[in-house]
């Protein structure tokens, strides 16, 4: 079979190397005769393993000492839920910035559990932005403020950190997350679902300040509790072994690839290349203005709608696969998270240009 490149939005393909030392270790790991998905989470050597990959996350994203490295179930949905469970307390508010369908979607859980003012910076014209993060209209009490920095759906990215002012910084980097450097200490709180940057789906890591743990509605169940989680070592219950053992083997990865700042240098090529090829063509479209463009999860539209199937189809056949655009926005979408060589990159631009000239 010739190379396949996947550029679905997650979960999402992850890195050969990955897979290949995943599929020699699977059913022998370490000796131990037994596959790691078998062996008790508390034994030494998963428990050396489940340790040593915080310390690698650690290593990747700088997290400072004061910070707990929380791995959790439930997706980045759980986190909308487990969010406000644990940092809004009664009679207090929260702010949620709008800025696509998956901040949205936070605020709209978030609402279940207390007072939640909605902020929404989306400015429709001829080009889509948003509200610089300097004019947006926050609540300066506010026991926090979620914002989500890469939109997936939408291609939208906040590549500014929001200066709150002491409110605590709560941020979904479900699709950003590990994508280029962050000052970890500008927030209070970082989510992501595992499935794009980290690993497969069904890990979700939480990266907390410690002052903010601790404080949770008293109805908070305990495996959403990030106390119990943070004081129990991620596992309270058991945690999702695989997935965090799989967590471990990207990070080494990463860590050979030469860390965040060369994957972000990465990152950034491939998202020029396939910028350029779209806005050099008039056969393809993506209004989003520049400042504000993903380079993780890039939306394109083809000026005649007809031949989206043709596309797909044709594009599927190169090998080329999953990029239809989420319903909500139609159209294509390609996500080139860390894992996608920029080999595929030029293969998706290739096959572009190459369709555009037969359907001129
Ligand atoms: N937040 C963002 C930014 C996402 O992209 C997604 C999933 N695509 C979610 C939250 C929801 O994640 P999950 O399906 O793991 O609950």
């Amino acid at each position: 079979m010739s190379e396949i490149f996947n550029f679905c939005a997650g979960p999402a393909m992850l890195p050969k190397a990955v897979m290949e030392k995943a599929q020699r270790e699977f059913i022998n790991w370490q000796s131990t005769g037994s596959s790691v998905m078998e062996l008790s989470h508390r034994s030494s050597i998963y428990m050396d393993m489940a340790k040593q990959a915080e310390l690698d996350l650690r290593e990747l994203m700088s997290i400072p000492d004061n910070y707990h490295v929380l791995f959790c179930h439930g997706g980045g949905r759980g986190q909308f839920s487990a969010v406000p469970l644990n940092l809004l307390p009664q009679g207090k508010t929260a702010d949620y910035i709008i800025s696509g369908s998956w901040s949205k979607a936070a605020a709209i859980e978030a609402q279940k559990f207390g007072n939640i003012n909605t902020v929404d910076i989306t400015l429709s014209g001829e080009q889509t932005s948003v509200l610089p993060s300097k004019d947006w209209q926050l609540t300066p009490d506010a026991a926090y403020v979620h914002y989500c920095p890469n939109e997936t759906v939408n291609g939208i990215e906040i590549f500014e950190i929001p200066e709150t002012n002491g409110v605590p910084l709560v941020a979904d980097m479900s699709s950003t997350i590990l994508s280029h450097e962050i000052d970890v200490s500008k927030f209070g709180l970082i989510y992501a679902g595992a499935q794009k940057n980290i690993g497969p789906s069904g890990l979700t890591i939480v990266i907390v300040r410690d002052d903010l743990v601790g404080h949770e509605q008293p109805a908070t169940p305990c495996i959403m509790n990030y106390k119990t989680s943070a004081d129990n070592d991620s596992m309270y219950n058991t945690p999702p072994t695989y997935a965090w053992y799989l967590a471990g083997v990207v990070f080494k990865w990463l860590k050979e690839q030469g860390g965040v700042k060369a994957i972000a240098t990465i990152n950034q090529a491939k998202a020029d290349l396939l910028y350029k090829a779209i806005d050099q063509s008039t056969f393809y479209q993506n209004n989003i203005i520049d400042q504000y463009r993903s380079k993780m999860n890039v939306p394109f539209w083809l000026k005649d709608e007809t031949l989206n199937y043709q596309f797909l189809k044709e594009a599927e056949h190169a090998g080329l696969t999953a990029l239809k655009g989420h319903r909500i926005v139609g159209g294509m979408r390609a996500s080139i998270y860390n894992a996608m060589p920029i080999e595929g990159v030029q293969a998706l631009v290739e096959f572009m240009q190459q369709f555009e000239e037969r359907n001129m």
